[in-house]
């Protein structure tokens, strides 16, 4: 979603959702794992379930999301340090503050300084940034799956961090284990300012903006006969300057993969716009792009 509209969308999206009539059937904060593992053992079987983190990389669409969200909140925010360069975070926790406290620890999290959001949303769409991503340093994740019945994913047992995302689509994770590099406090406070100041570079602008729109999740898709385009981003400066006249949304070549807006746009416009970008990329590039927003419930 656009950053700047998050504490507004945040408190609306809020008594949308709490309204009940359109938007979801329930939105759940649950207090602990237990509390969390008997709302999902006793939601009817047909009911769709979402893990909502910070809101920051996913719409709910005008027509309402007919299931039920998942916030987890500060409480499952916890932070511990274990041996061997590893933390145990919970999947509630802000991003931001989990990259202060591995700093303050002497462990590198730094390139996730400036995304916004919690652990679990950034496991989910594997955050990153200057070419480094959470998944890397993914150990292992608790999750609670759709009856719920708890289950631990390891990083070891999937081959790619795709096959990992797939297996986490219909799960909540609680918490996860991270194993981070470790570094001196010094370089660690330098690396976190550069990288802030980039990241700031990269998301400049318009205050109103996305952030990573697209992916190339599975390279298979692209039908390329010459070597395929490594990233989303290759695909995207290709296209130039792209804009549409009546909703200003605008995808800058310097700023490729981010959605620019001049005002407060509708999600639907943010839509059809990403869509548009994705067919040009289809027809012009022969690449397929897929969504890194989600995009929940009905058109
Ligand atoms: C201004 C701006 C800058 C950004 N910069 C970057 C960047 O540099 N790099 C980058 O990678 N992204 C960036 N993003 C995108 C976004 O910040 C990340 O994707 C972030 O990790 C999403 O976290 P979230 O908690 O907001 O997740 P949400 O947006 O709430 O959810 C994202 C996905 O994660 C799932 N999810 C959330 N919590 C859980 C959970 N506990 N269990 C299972 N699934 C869960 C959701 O169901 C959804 O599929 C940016 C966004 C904005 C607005």
């Amino acid at each position: 979603m656009f950053k700047g509209d998050i504490e507004l969308e945040k408190q609306n999206r809020l008594e949308a959702l709490f309204s009940g009539d359109r938007c979801v059937q329930q939105c759940f904060q649950p207090v602990h794992v237990a509390d969390l593992r008997k709302f999902m053992h006793n939601l009817p079987k047909q009911v769709p379930v979402r893990a909502l983190g910070m809101g920051s990389n996913i719409v709910i669409r005008n027509g309402g999301f007919e299931g039920a969200i998942v916030m987890l909140g500060k409480r499952f925010g916890g932070f511990e340090l274990l041996p061997e360069n590893r933390v145990r975070v919970g999947a509630g926790a802000l991003t931001t503050d989990v990259v202060h406290k591995a700093k303050r620890c002497g462990l590198d999290l730094t390139f996730l300084g400036e995304v916004p959001g919690t652990i679990g949303g950034a496991i989910s769409s594997n955050a990153g940034f200057n070419g480094k991503s959470i998944g890397e340093y993914f150990l292992r994740a608790t999750t609670i799956r759709r009856d719920g019945t708890v289950k631990t994913i390891k990083r070891r047992e999937f081959s790619s961090t795709e096959d990992l995302l797939i297996d986490l689509a219909d799960a909540v994770i609680v918490q996860a284990i991270l194993q981070l590099e470790q570094d001196t406090p010094e370089s660690l406070n330098q690396r976190y300012i550069d990288l802030k100041r980039r990241h700031e570079q990269v998301y400049s602008l318009y205050p109103l903006k996305t952030g990573y729109a697209f992916c190339l999740p599975d390279l298979s898709k692209n039908k390329r006969s010459e070597p395929l385009l490594p990233h989303a981003v290759d695909a995207l400066v290709s296209l130039g300057t792209f804009q549409d006249s009546r909703s200003k949304l605008r995808l800058d070549p310097d700023h490729p993969n981010i959605i620019f807006a001049k005002s407060k746009s509708d999600f639907e416009a943010l839509e059809q716009f990403g869509n548009k970008i994705r067919s040009e990329c289809r027809e012009k590039l022969n690449t397929e792009l897929d969504w890194k927003i989600k995009f929940l419930g009905k058109k």
